[in-house]
């Protein structure tokens, strides 16, 4: 029965499965993480029997958490590694900042091989919820929740090995691909407001960029310095 511990487990495993059979999930890595996170606990209480949809819920404040298989395509995309340092921009509610701590600060590996995920959310409420969130699931220790514009980056942890951003942007914000490492990977909905394509886009080692379309995609608006103006949308 949802509502129990062992409720959430089932359905989880089976939205893993599909997602699987589906071939957004790919890898071991993912699968893993995939079946650890406790998605229940970052959705609004009233909508917990939602939890294993595979769909995007609201969160409050207009924004949603994104659909699982668009978490697991993302997370896929990035192509993690344990001990990563990764930025995510769009905390929402914390759930695909768990995932990618899973990722690379796997709960079965020592914590002195852990990488960590510092995630940037523009709006404070959100953010302190997700910092619960995060804490009630376990990943405190491995995830930095930043209250501030992402379109900016968080350049006192800078240079990251991933950046992956959960909100649509006009155009790649500057200041994400110089706190990129050379060689590192950005996962990144571009477009407009009614559309957009996931794009990942790579950092060459001589620091060229390469940018390659991959789905279409919604999100909602990645507002700020280097996105869209609150007087655009
Ligand atoms: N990754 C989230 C879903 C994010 S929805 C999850 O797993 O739940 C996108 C989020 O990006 C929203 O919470 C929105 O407030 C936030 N956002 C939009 N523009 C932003 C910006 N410039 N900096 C930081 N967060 C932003």
């Amino acid at each position: 029965m949802p509502g129990r511990a062992e409720g959430y487990e089932e359905l989880r495993r089976r939205l893993v499965e599909k997602l699987l059979r589906e071939g957004y999930i790919q890898s071991e890595r993912v699968l893993k993480a995939m079946l650890r996170v406790p998605r229940e606990l970052f959705v609004p209480e009233e909508l917990r029997h939602m939890a294993y949809e595979d769909t995007p819920l609201p969160i409050g404040h207009g924004q949603t958490i994104s659909a699982p298989h668009m978490v697991a395509m993302m997370t896929e995309l990035a192509e993690l590694k344990p001990g990563m340092k990764v930025l995510e921009v769009g905390t929402g509610s914390g759930y695909h900042a768990a995932v990618l701590a899973e990722v690379v600060a796997p709960s079965d590996m020592p914590p002195e091989k852990w990488g960590h995920v510092y995630t940037i959310e523009r709006i404070p409420e959100l953010a302190e919820r997700a910092r619960r969130n995060l804490r009630k699931a376990g990943y405190a220790d491995r995830v930095t929740v930043i209250v501030g514009d992402g379109t900016l980056g968080y350049p006192e942890a800078a240079p990251y090995d991933r950046i992956i951003v959960t909100a649509a942007a006009p155009d790649i914000p500057r200041p994400l691909v110089e706190q990129l490492r050379p060689g590192g990977k950005m996962v990144i909905p571009i477009g407009d407001r009614y559309m957009q394509y996931l794009y990942v886009v790579e950092k060459t080692h001589e620091g060229r960029i390469k940018a390659r379309p991959v789905t279409p995609c919604l999100f909602v608006p990645l507002i700020g310095r280097y996105g869209w103006r609150p007087e655009d949308l």
